[in-house]
């Protein structure tokens, strides 16, 4: 996973509490206050062939779960990936693991095969099948143009939800908690779109997607040239500690996920669906206050 690194070049925030009458989920405009930029840090350590050979007995293991996968896909949204998957390959590689954390898998797109780290199968053969559904789940198409951490969070919501159809245990990754909150909300009012999107555009991107959907808000405080790249911005930081900045990058995230479900005019039982996926504790009490030099959150 990409490491990254953040210059503030100034916290603004703002607002408003007042400014408008209507409820939250009628309002028109989404409330960007915060001017950060961040920096990618290199990539990991790069990654190299393992020696390690998965068992004929696992690979076959494996292998039936394709069946399930395609099953999930026609039977639900009436999309074939199955042809998709037969060519669907492993690739074990191996990398220097830190500290007590481990490293998961990866998929590139356009490739055959996924990649997995050796140490799923030596170490964490509880997440073996975890780890392949969800980079399966990237595999087929749940992978963005400029790939993004949302489509971490789509690749674990879909994931998990493809177990539950087959029947076995899905365990979460924890790292992806915050994305997979995203993806639970963008879904509660798009589904059926987005899975289609991923599975059958070609170059479609999620941030581009949710930037042409907002391109008719009003930016209340903070006028930004690009939501999408925004959104991006604020979702890299996400699950990482940034101090005192983590909260209102959260929220800034959390402000145009829900300005995305609120063009949809959801329903109270989407609306309910997507509370119970907030990542910003009480978001709908939070205000605006505009102070010298921009906006802050009280
Ligand atoms: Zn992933």
């Amino acid at each position: 996973m990409k490491k990254i690194c953040v210059i503030l070049l100034g916290i603004l925030c703002l607002l408003a509490g007042g400014c408008s009458k209507k409820s939250f989920w009628e309002q028109k405009e989404v409330r960007l206050i915060i001017n950060a930029k961040l920096e990618e840090a290199k990539d990991d350590e790069p990654t190299k062939e393992s020696d390690y050979q998965i068992s004929q007995e696992l690979n076959a293991a494996l292998n039936d779960l394709k069946g399930g996968i395609s099953e999930f896909f026609k039977f639900e949204y009436d999309i074939d990936v199955s042809k998709k998957l037969e060519k669907m390959a492993i690739r074990v590689f191996s990398q220097k693991v830190s500290g007590d954390g481990f490293t998961g898998g990866y998929t590139e797109k356009g490739k055959s095969y996924i990649n997995i780290n050796e140490c799923i199968f030596t170490d964490y053969p509880e997440y073996i099948i975890s780890s392949y559904l969800h980079e399966t789940m990237h595999y087929i198409g749940f992978i963005s143009e400029n790939q993004t951490m949302i489509d971490d969070g789509m690749a674990e919501y879909m994931a998990a939800k493809v177990a539950s159809f087959i029947g076995i245990t899905y365990l979460p990754s924890e790292c992806y908690s915050y994305y997979t909150l995203i993806a639970e909300q963008l879904c509660a009012v798009n589904e059926e779109y987005l899975v289609k999107a991923y599975l059958t555009k070609k170059d479609f991107d999620v941030c581009e997607h949710i930037e042409e959907t907002l391109k008719n808000v009003n930016q209340s405080c903070l006028k930004v040239d690009s939501i999408g790249d925004h959104l991006n911005l604020m979702v890299e930081t996400l699950g990482k500690d940034y101090g005192n900045y983590s909260y209102g990058m959260a929220f800034e995230a959390q402000e145009i996920v829900a300005c995305y479900c609120r063009q949809f005019s959801p329903s109270k039982e989407q609306i309910e669906k997507i509370r119970s996926s907030y990542f910003v504790e009480d978001f709908e009490e939070v205000k605006i206050k505009e102070v010298e030099g921009g906006y802050i959150i009280i």
